[in-house]
């Protein structure tokens, strides 16, 4: 879920920005003011409660935002996320959000200050007011409504500063300055919600095209560094030709090269769910490089998954596939196919070995048709989406 609470005084344009992210994000708008309003011109008891204060410019009280709060989240808890605009309002009602989101056990991502001026916000409201036919949309009550946001709702902030999600953004700009502005906080806070899979098994295993399935079914983004080499050396890059060169002279590629090819793959898949890594991390090293890759786009692993193959059945599967045009040029040879299980064993165990210490490591039988071990792992990766 995205939860998003776009905060900032009367006039400050949360209503107009509200509109392009929910439409954007396909979030669940909810607008205490709104709500409000609808229950005045119904006539309700909770509306009649509330209709002289918001006419004067005062705070309605928590208990009412409580129940209007609890009633919409409640009837919409399916839904991608919530926009929340105009609450919470006071410190109170930090605290009442917060409950409210472990009930449905998701958080608020994150609280988006649009920070104007009071007087241009006065200006704004008074503008507004010409069209709007809110009541409140008059100087005096204006007026009164700033010092309530002053007095009880800037404390709000102080809240949310203190949990890492506050953002401020200026809300002088325009309607297009400010909206791409708080695109790029939500983009960030989206990165962060990425599933990441790391798809671990000795060559043979069937992990490549296991990965390169999932992550057609799951829309994830499948990094194969093998794969991502290959395709550099194809593309006659100039990082390809120093690949090809260190292939020819047998030597490894070094991290550095494999790093910056991640780099780039990562920094440019925009608007994905999130990744499938195999073949990467190999070493621990590179298992180092990979939680800093991540960290720098605020995520982190979600799940490790080993595919377990007996050894015997690898080798019988890596020379019937050598066999066939599927033959890899490093498994042409029973010397080649040998070395690189041998490699896996000293290099690549210990990392998965460091990562079932700190994660735990998902085992999966690897045995059985390409569909049922499909199965098995579609059945882990649900799982996991059902987490984020
Ligand atoms: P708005 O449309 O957000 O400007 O809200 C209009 C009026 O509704 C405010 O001036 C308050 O009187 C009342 N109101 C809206 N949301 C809240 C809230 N979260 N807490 C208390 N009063 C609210």
């Amino acid at each position: 879920m995205l939860n998003i609470a776009l905060f900032g005084p009367p006039g400050a344009g949360k209503g107009t920005q509200s509109e392009l992210l929910i439409e954007k994000y396909k979030l669940f708008y909810i607008s205490t003011g709104d709500i409000l309003r609808k229950e005045i011109a119904e006539k309700s008891k909770l509306g009649l409660e509330a209709k002289s204060i918001i006419a004067s410019g005062g705070l309605v009280s928590d208990e009412i935002i409580v129940q209007i709060i609890e009633k919409t989240i409640k009837e919409n808890q399916e839904s991608k996320g919530f926009l929340f605009d105009g609450f919470p309002r006071t410190y109170v009602q930090a605290y009442i959000l917060s409950g409210l989101m472990i009930k449905l056990n998701t958080s608020l991502n994150c609280l988006i200050s649009l920070e104007v001026d009071q007087e241009d916000s006065v200006t704004r409201l008074l503008e507004r007011g010409k069209i709007s036919g809110r009541s409140d949309d008059n100087e005096e009550v204006i007026r009164n409504r700033l010092k309530e946001y002053n007095d009880k709702t800037l404390p709000v902030l102080q809240f949310y500063k203190e949990r890492g999600i506050y953002h401020a953004i200026n809300g002088a700009n325009s309607i297009e300055g400010v909206s791409k502005d708080i695109n790029e906080i939500l983009q960030n806070e989206l990165s962060k919600n990425l599933l990441n899979i790391v798809l671990f098994g000795y060559p043979g295993s069937g992990r490549g095209s296991q990965g390169m399935a999932l992550a057609e079914k799951f829309g994830l983004e499948y990094v194969a560094t093998g794969k991502m080499l290959e395709q550099e050396i194809e593309k006659n890059t100039d990082t390809g030709k120093r690949i090809q060169e260190l292939y020819d002279n047998g030597q490894l590629v070094p991290d550095e090269i494999v790093v910056q090819l991640i780099e780039q793959k990562i920094e440019n898949s925009k608007e994905i769910k999130g990744f499938i890594f195999k073949g990467f991390p190999r070493t621990l090293v590179q298992s180092y490089i990979l939680d800093g890759l991540l960290k720098k786009h605020g995520s982190a692993i979600s799940e490790i998954i080993d595919i377990e193959v007996p050894t015997l059945e690898l080798i019988s599967r890596l020379d019937a596939r050598s066999k066939t045009n599927r033959c890899m040029p490093y498994d042409n040879s029973t010397a080649k196919i040998v070395k690189r299980l041998h490699e896996h064993e000293i290099k690549t165990v210990p990392v998965i070995e460091k990562y079932n210490q700190q994660h735990g490591v998902k085992k999966i039988d690897g045995m059985g048709t390409f569909e049922e071990v499909f199965e098995k792992l579609s059945n882990e990766i649900e799982k996991e989406f059902k987490k984020i």
